[in-house]
Parts: C-alpha cells; structure tokens; sequence
C-alpha cells in the first residue's frame, strides 16, 4: 500500500499537509531525517504512517507520560495496534506488553525517554524494531528551551539496538542551532522544515497596561471563545482564575500543584468545552489537539521565544482567525531574570536563558512585524504578516536619538553601576536623598530631561532595554550596562527610532 491509500483509508484524509509526504518517503528509503514542523502540523502522521507500512515495531519515544496514553488509545479507537510502556506500570504488565510487540501483535511502541535505560534495552533489542520517532526532538538538545538529561542517551541507545533502525525526529521548535546540534547528535541526513509563519494567527504586544483589567475586558468582549491565559506562576494562575470566576467569566485552571484528579478534571472541562477559558501554566498544553482555541494570552512573558511560540501556537490549528497576546510588563522580565539566577545551571547555561529572555524581551519591544520578527528567530525570512499589532500600528515613527544619547551618557557617567530608577530619577533631576549621597547631583546628565516625567523616563528606559541598546543585568536588582548596539548610538553611528502616540492637538478647520 502506498502512504496516500493509508493516509485515506486509517486516517480518513484526501491529501498530505506540507513535508508530510516528504518526511514519510524518507523514513521509507532508510534515512534519518529531522521534521520540523509547527505545531499543528500533523508531525505525528510522518511516523505512523510508515509504521503501518514496515514490517516491524515503531518505537516512539515521547517525553510526557499522560501523552503517550492520549495517543495509544486515539490509535486503537482507528483500530492501529498500538501500546506505551512507562513507570505507570507494574513490571508483569510492562513484561506483557514487551511480549506483544515480540510476537509482532503491535506496530507502534510508545517509550519515555527514561525508560530506555540499559534495564530495558536487552528487552528492547530483542524486538523488531525498524523505525524510532523520536518526538519532541529539540530536548536533545542544550541550546534548546526544554534541555532534558534523559534526551541525551538517546542516540546511543539506539545504536545498540541490533536491528538498526531507521530514525525520525520530529520538533516545532528549533533554531538553526537547534537544528544542526540534533541532527549531528542523532547522526540525521535530511531536514525537512515547513514554513513556521501562520497565516491565521493575529500577535499583539500589548503594554503599559492594567493586566487584570485588560484581560477581564477581553474575555467579556470574547465571552463563549474558547482560548488560553498563560501565567508564570501558579500563585498568578489561582489569582487570576478567582479574578475571572469573581467578574462572573467562566475559566478554569490547571497548574502541577493541583491534584491530578483536579487537573485532569479542569483539562477535560476545557477540552470538551464545558468551560471556555483555561488559566494555567506552561505545564498545560503540551499534546493538547484542541482546534477551536481561538485565542492565547500570556499575562506574563515567557523566558523564550520558543516557549512563546509554541504556547501561543496552540490558537487557531483549525485554521480559522486567532489571536496570540502578550501583555508585556519589564518587572515580570525581572522575575524571569531571578528565576534563571536561582537556577542551578552553570555559568555558560544561564546565559544562554539570558540570551534568550533578552531576544523573548525584544519581541515585546520591537517595531517590526511580530510574525516576521518571530520567523528570523528560526531562521526564516518572513514578509510583513499585516495582521499583527505592529503591522497595524499607524502612529508615526519618531527619532529618538538624542534622548537616546542622554539616557546612554547618563548611565555610563553612573559607572553603569545602578538601576533603572535612580537613572531616571537623575536624568529628572530628582532631589531624593540617594541622588546627593552619591553626588549624582553633581553629574553633567542631572536633570538632562527635567522636562520629562520620572516615569516617562523609565519607560523610554525599558523600551531601550528590551530595543537592546541598554543590558539590564543581574538578578534581583539588575543595573543598566550599554550594549554594543548602545555604543554606537552614543557615537552617533546609530540612529533610533520609537513610535509613539501623538498628543491630539485638534485643530478645527477655520469654517467648521
Ligand atoms: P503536531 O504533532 O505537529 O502538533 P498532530 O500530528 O497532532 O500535530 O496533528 C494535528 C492535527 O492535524 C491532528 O488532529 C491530525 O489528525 C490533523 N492532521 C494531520 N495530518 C493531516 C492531514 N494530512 N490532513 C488533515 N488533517 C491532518
């Protein structure tokens, strides 16, 4: 049989998505390849068509547990022999099914990672295993978002597999060096990459905004959609979803402190839209194939723009017009910071979160189209989407260079040793008692913007932070450093520009 008959036949569709076909006719000539598609993208089908069509087992490995059952049983209802093994298992139940698919009566082995440790792997090689899936791929990989340890046996587990296997590996989200560290880990020989620009997804950046307030409207003037909230914490997850349930919007919530019954529960209520809106943690969503979300907000920034991708990806996969929000503050920038600080990653790891909080800060701050500026992150060039909330900002772009050279100057007379309060409150020319104690009142930059509000200073100061001309470093207190890109607007080699609203002076034409 050919993959367009069982395409039809088991799965019940008249034509391939693209790279599908691709993708499956390379697992068929015995290449390994590297599948990246967005989510949504139907990656699953790339291996379990082959899998119906080679003689012996396909081993999936998939890193979440409660994943693997959804996908086992979603096989077995299309009459596809399929099983998983994982710690949810007793050891005579997981002994059974190991026999099973020796005696050929599965044709799809779902596996975590974990599992595929030398306790398993005789049992493993005892198997007619073809072909390996290796989904989630990009946690092979350390430049990934999602680096995880038991990733990294992989590839040498597979080759001791004895019936060397052909190997797929499927991910939404990678980088250009994403890509390349998993395919030469994995010693993979063709990429195929679908475009990741989605065409039904409307981004909004929405800043300077009561967040609570902003999201209480939207879900009123959206009340009945089904969609996403996405928050950094569950404390912030249980507070927004009592705010919610107090401004009478029907939301539930889903978060790993609550009981799995609860979250089981909560996640089925979303699923079969008994409730519209889920309030919860990155740890929903993962596997979730729910099709009517129409739109994603995230009251809090993610650390990555990979996280956000995905997270916000999860809008709109029927295709239909969705919006991906992000409600931008610099303070939860802030927590993100403190929170890769506390991490027990080494030096060289924490700054690769840094790296990639800055860029997901960038993002928030950038004048460009969202979905164009999302696109080069992965290595893709995009057009100008026209649906975003840049694209369809029509204020006039004004050259800020000059502040932009004061606030820069001001910062290095400070030694770029303080944050972005006591910058402002100098520029300003603030008479706080810290300002004379350190004598900054005596600084060339003392009130360079007098004319300016304190806060308005600080906010042409996060805009230059998360614009990339200023750093904000460290953890707790971060202090203000000139990047390189601020060097050379100091220089005058750079000039910047921001958007920003008009005052309305109306002017009433003479014969009105
Ligand atoms: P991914 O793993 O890439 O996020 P899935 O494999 O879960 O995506 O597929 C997403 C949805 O698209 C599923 O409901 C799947 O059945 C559907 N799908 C996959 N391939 C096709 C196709 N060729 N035609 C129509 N629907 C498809």
């Amino acid at each position: 049989m050919k993959p367009q008959t069982i395409l039809k036949s088991q799965f019940g569709y008249d034509s391939f998505r693209t790279g599908q076909e691709e993708a499956i006719n390379d697992v068929l000539n015995h290449q390994n390849v590297l599948a990246i598609m967005p989510t949504g993208g139907g990656k699953s089908l790339c291996y379990q068509i082959p899998a119906l069509m080679l003689d012996g087992v396909t081993l999936v490995v998939s890193p979440l547990i409660s994943l693997m059952k959804d996908q086992v049983d979603a096989l077995t209802e299309n009459g596809i022999a399929a099983t998983f093994i994982n710690s949810s298992l007793d050891y005579d139940e997981i002994n059974a099914r190991f026999n099973q698919a020796a005696n050929g009566e599965v044709k799809l082995l779902y596996v975590s990672p974990e599992r595929l440790d030398s306790g398993y792997l005789n049992r493993l090689a005892e198997l007619p295993i073809d072909l390996v899936a290796i989904d989630e791929a990009h946690c092979i990989s350390q430049w990934g978002h999602d680096f995880r340890p038991s990733y990294l046996n992989l590839a040498q587990t597979i080759q001791q597999l004895p019936s060397q296997p052909t190997i797929i590996a499927l991910t939404a989200t990678a980088t250009p060096i994403v890509a390349q560290d998993i395919m030469q880990r994995l010693s993979l020989q063709d990429e195929v990459k679908t475009g990741f620009s989605r065409p039904n997804l409307a981004f909004k950046v929405i800043k300077h905004q009561d967040n609570d307030k902003y999201l209480v409207d939207y879900l009123k003037q959206n009340a009945g959609q089904s969609g996403i909230v996405y928050a950094s914490t569950r404390k912030e997850v249980e507070h927004l979803t009592k705010l919610l349930n107090k401004k009478h919007i029907d939301a539930t919530m889903y978060h790993g402190g609550l009981p799995k019954e609860v979250r089981r529960e909560n996640q089925e209520d979303f699923l079969y839209d008994r409730v519209p809106v889920m309030v919860a943690t990155n740890a929903f969503g993962m596997g979730i194939d729910k099709s009517n979300v129409r739109f994603v907000i995230h009251a809090q920034v993610p650390g990555s723009i990979e996280s956000y991708y995905q997270e916000a990806g999860r809008a709109g996969r029927d295709g239909l017009p969705s919006e991906a929000i992000l409600l931008f503050r610099l303070s939860d920038v802030q927590i993100q910071h403190f929170l890769i600080d506390q991490s027990d990653r080494d030096d060289a790891g924490k700054q690769r979160e840094y790296d990639k909080l800055q860029a997901m800060s960038q993002y928030a701050n950038t004048q460009e189209c969202l979905q164009s500026y999302i696109l080069q992150y992965f290595g893709e060039k995009g057009e100008k989407c026209g649906r975003c909330s840049n694209c369809l900002d029509d204020r006039k772009e004004q050259d800020i260079t000059v502040d932009t050279q004061k606030v820069l100057s001001c910062v290095k007379r400070m030694n770029e040793n303080f944050g972005k309060i006591l910058v402002a409150q100098v520029l300003t020319g603030s008479s706080v008692a810290r300002v004379k104690q350190l004598h900054f009142n005596e600084l060339s930059t003392y009130g360079l913007m007098k004319q300016s509000s304190q806060k308005s200073v600080a906010e042409l100061i996060d805009f230059l932070t998360a614009a990339g001309y200023l750093l904000s470093v460290g953890g707790q207190y971060p202090v203000l450093k000139i990047s390189d890109l601020g060097v050379e607007v100091l220089k005058g080699q750079q000039k910047v520009y921001r958007k920003v609203a008009i005052k309305a002076t109306h002017v009433l034409p003479e014969n009105d």
